[in-house]
């Protein structure tokens, strides 16, 4: 066999969320919900739908290799130059591209423990030393994060909200961190969820950006426009960053219809709203519920909440699985006894609530 390289095998790999018709034919169930994955339970409107009807006719053609549109329009909504912008196959792919370009092979990277998977998957695969801090009462230590700086530190990833956690840090502790932070290491912040976020001192990155010119802003199409099937997220930086991951990247890392979808989905907002107005009281519903069951759960800036289920959160997800409730064990973070759902429409979380009662 050829000799692969040393890190791949440090890492285990990502295991997802089941797919529903996965799980509908191993159990033989009529009908499975799947709230494991953070996704918008809803379709894509129908104007998102008939602009991929449309690419797809052309997809014979090679994408834009530059994401055109799309850039113009995203340009324009958030008020930044064209070249601030970077597009990937999810903003996975922006993780990724980061870490490649600025951590690889013994730079050092700083997360929270625990975080989004991605980040660590990434820093290992590209030979990156990474240092875990882990969250205190669910909330990111960022003192304990810049203590550990030091001159080979690259890349610091602050989701905000992160994942698992749900929560959030504010535009003050923004600033503070950044303030302290050597100008020459990346300060990342993963903005999945922005578009869920409900407070008023949620950071302005944006702005920030003007002052503080090692931040980098990554947001997705996946969580609350729901296009996570199609793969697209961006990154938002000052120019200079983003024509070196532009470098880096694959010259068609974004398709078609991607593309498509995520330029109408701009054209076609209020939808959108409509739907995170929905989420945001089904998220209370849900907080509701479990306070009347006497379970324990996180306040939640996003579409999921992390639920504290019990003693062994493994034989609980199971047992919901048995019952065709995909959620996830939040085991494989570190989190014993914990489980994360995502919001789903009305009939799932009520279906959820329902069936976790029944087994509890
Ligand atoms: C879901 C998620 C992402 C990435 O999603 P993509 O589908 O790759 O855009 C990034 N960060 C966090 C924290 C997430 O939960």
């Amino acid at each position: 066999m050829q000799a692969a390289n040393p890190y791949i095998f440090k890492t285990k790999p990502y295991v997802p969320g089941k797919p529903i018709d996965e799980v509908r034919r191993e159990l033989g169930l009529k009908s499975v919900i799947k709230l494991a994955s953070n996704e918008n339970p809803y379709p894509p409107s129908p104007k998102v739908l008939a602009a991929m009807a449309r690419a797809a006719r052309e997809v014979n053609r090679y994408p834009d290799g530059g994401c055109f549109i799309l850039r113009r329009g995203l340009a324009r909504k958030f008020n930044v130059d064209d070249d601030q912008l970077l597009f990937g196959n999810g903003s996975d792919e922006i993780i990724c591209l980061a870490v490649r370009a600025f951590a690889a092979k013994g730079g050092e990277v700083i997360i929270a423990k625990p975080s989004f998977l991605v980040y660590e998957i990434a820093s290992i695969l590209s030979g990156a030393r990474l240092h875990q801090v882990p969250l205190q009462s669910f909330r990111y230590d960022l003192q304990a994060m810049r203590a550990k700086v030091n001159g080979r530190t690259r890349i610091i990833f602050i989701g905000n909200p992160d994942n698992p956690a749900g929560t959030y840090i504010t535009q003050r502790q923004a600033e503070d961190f950044l303030r302290s932070v050597p100008k020459n290491i990346l300060v990342f912040f993963d903005e999945a969820y922005f578009e869920y976020v409900h407070a008023d001192d949620y950071p302005d990155t944006l702005g920030l950006m003007k002052k503080y010119p090692n931040l980098m802003v990554a947001r997705t199409f996946s969580k609350m426009y729901g296009l996570a099937g199609l793969r697209i997220g961006y990154g938002i930086a000052r120019r200079d960053i983003i024509d070196i991951l532009n470098r880096l990247r694959e010259p068609f890392n974004v398709n078609s219809m991607a593309q498509a979808a995520a330029a109408a989905v701009l054209a076609d907002e209020p939808y959108y709203r409509k739907i995170a107005q929905e989420i945001h009281a089904q998220r209370l519903y849900l907080y509701r519920s479990l306070k009347a069951m006497n379970i324990a759960f996180e306040e939640s800036f996003t579409n999921f909440i992390l639920v504290r289920a019990g003693a062994d959160s493994s034989v609980i997800a199971d047992a919901l699985l048995n019952k065709g409730v995909i959620v996830r064990d939040m085991a494989v973070w570190g989190l014993k006894g914990y489980i994360r759902t995502s919001i789903g429409t009305p009939a799932e979380n009520k279906r959820f609530i329902k069936t976790l009662g029944e087994i509890l």
